[in-house]
């Protein structure tokens, strides 16, 4: 059977992209219908539905006075199409993935969200939610949360890659003790942590304080890996949402192409070390289209080693942690 991806160089979202392109593209995602059958349905493991795989700030202005119920169908079109059935969102700062949960079943698709993320006042994150700043507060915010029947807590734990100087990163990681309060406040409220983190020292901490997955995972060493393998920890690690840096404009192509590469020679490692590896690929982030988003991200997994089995079992292990399907702990 053929590998997919084996002969695929397209990037989804590329201006660059021509006919030739396209045609390798379509039949990727047709090989892949074949190989990564999921007779049940595609995960997308980390999708943010309130964007639009093209502009930021355009999506945001579209949401911010109400939920734009037409563009949020339009995503969950796009998701239906390429066969997504399950979605897990990263969170938003409008209500447009609360919502996108509620209307998701009419496109025979099932979304978990946590509504918002958290992220230290200051710190990166406004862009997919609300901050705190202390205790109290972020104790506030899981009241929030539980209010509006968040499904899990997202937590931003570190900046983003700024693809200027390879390593280099938005802003500081949060400190490690902080990093454990918040894991264990929001665990002995009954959820489970989806952390944005990236950057080794800030990695180790989320691993150490108990998060239940690392999104992102950028920079990581390879003792990261081996306590993923230890604590049985999913990783999400979103090479299409960083590949779509590789042609854009503004960036620094050669410190893009090394980031995954870099990424890539982790996954085999961490794959080799039996280190969960689940299929997310910050759907509607820059570059990374809804459902073509996935197909991408299965490509590049599967150019990494993990078969589709692989891919499956940790996709559905994530999906019932994250769920509820699984009680905590
Ligand atoms: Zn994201």
């Amino acid at each position: 059977m053929k590998k997919p991806g084996a002969l695929c160089t397209g990037l989804f979202g590329a201006q660059s992209l021509h006919a030739g392109d396209i045609l390798c593209v379509m039949k990727c995602a047709e090989d892949l219908t074949r190989t990564r059958p999921y007779a049940d349905g595609i995960y997308e493991c980390h999708g943010h539905l309130m964007m639009d795989g093209a502009d930021f700030a355009s999506a945001r202005n579209r949401h911010k006075n109400g939920v734009d119920e037409t563009a949020l169908r339009k995503a969950l079109e796009d998701l239906r199409s390429a066969g997504v059935r399950y979605f897990r969102d990263g969170g938003d700062a409008y209500g447009v993935s609360a919502l996108g949960r509620d209307i998701a079943p009419e496109y025979g698709i099932e979304v978990i969200t946590p509504v918002f993320a958290i992220h230290k006042k200051g710190y990166y994150g406004s862009i997919v939610g609300r901050s705190y700043d202390g205790t109290a507060s972020f104790h506030r915010r899981i009241d929030e949360l539980r209010e509006a029947k968040g499904n899990f807590v997202k937590l931003m734990l570190s900046g983003i890659i700024t693809f200027r100087t390879w390593g280099d990163l938005s802003c500081e990681g949060l400190d490690p003790d902080e990093i454990k309060e918040l894991v264990n406040i929001a665990h002995s409220e009954g959820y489970r942590v989806m952390a944005h983190v990236n950057g080794a020292k800030t990695i180790r901490a989320a691993l150490l304080a108990g998060a239940d997955s690392i999104e992102h995972g950028y920079f990581a060493g390879r003792e990261d890996l081996e306590l993923m393998a230890e604590k049985n920890v999913i990783w999400v690690p979103t090479l299409t949402a960083v590949e779509a840096f590789v042609e854009r404009g503004g960036f620094d192509r050669s410190v893009a192409e090394k980031t995954v590469e870099e990424q890539e020679k982790n996954i085999r490692q961490a794959h080799g070390l039996g280190v969960l590896i689940a299929a997310g690929s910050d759907s509607g982030a820059v570059g990374v289209l809804h459902g073509k988003g996935i197909l991408r991200e299965h490509e590049l997994l599967a150019r990494c080693g993990l078969t589709a089995e692989e891919a499956e079992t940790a996709d559905k292990e994530l999906w019932n942690r994250f769920s509820g399907r699984v009680n905590y702990p």
